[in-house]
């Protein structure tokens, strides 16, 4: 089974594509609009998603904005979760939370509806891509001043030379179907 996995982790890593110096220059831009594009990698990137979460009761994904909208909804419906999309500012229309996170250079924010989950509800935290965690870490903050439990990180990749995971809870379970 383990080779079985490795060679779908290999299958779904060649979709992905490599733009050079976009949006700026320096940065390597992980393209998914082809891995989205090819049918099989799109069914298999989602059973990959849900498989190392299928019993852990979860009630919602949270996805961030916006790749993590694209397998967010997925994984919620093959996990019987809902799901709750965190936002940029100023995007979702009813009473928000907002937290801020530092950035390179400067400070960006993210944002989720006060009434999006109960406390003690078990969430999952989901993105495309996990660079330097800045985005995940405020993620778990947010959905920890709701009073959420955060159960569980999924990403399609990581890119590890960033680290991104050091910034997120030590004792979570943290799943990633392509390491770069
Ligand atoms: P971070 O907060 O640094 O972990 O950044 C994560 C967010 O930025 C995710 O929503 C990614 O989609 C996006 N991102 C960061 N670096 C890249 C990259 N090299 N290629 C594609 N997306 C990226």
């Amino acid at each position: 089974m383990e080779k079985v996995e490795q060679s779908i982790k290999e299958f779904i890593s060649e979709t992905i594509r490599t733009i050079p110096d976009f949006p700026k220059k320096g940065i390597m831009f992980k393209d998914i609009t082809t891995l989205l594009n090819d049918r099989r990698a799109l069914v298999l990137t989602s059973y990959m998603l849900s498989q190392p979460y299928i019993d852990y009761k979860v009630d919602h994904i949270v996805g961030l904005e916006s790749r993590g909208f694209l397998f967010g909804t997925n994984l919620a419906q093959d996990l019987n979760a809902g799901f709750i999309p965190i936002r940029k500012p100023g995007k979702l229309p009813h009473d928000v939370l907002k937290q801020n996170y530092e950035l390179e250079y400067g400070t960006d924010s993210v944002e989720v509806h006060v009434d999006a989950f109960k406390k003690g509800d078990r969430i999952i935290i989901h993105d495309d891509l996990i660079a330097t965690g800045g985005t995940a870490a405020a993620a778990t903050e947010l959905v920890e001043r709701l009073g959420g439990v955060v159960v569980g990180y999924s990403f399609v990749m990581e890119l590890r030379a960033l680290k991104g995971k050091e910034k997120l809870k030590k004792d979570v379970p943290f799943e990633t179907i392509v390491e770069i």
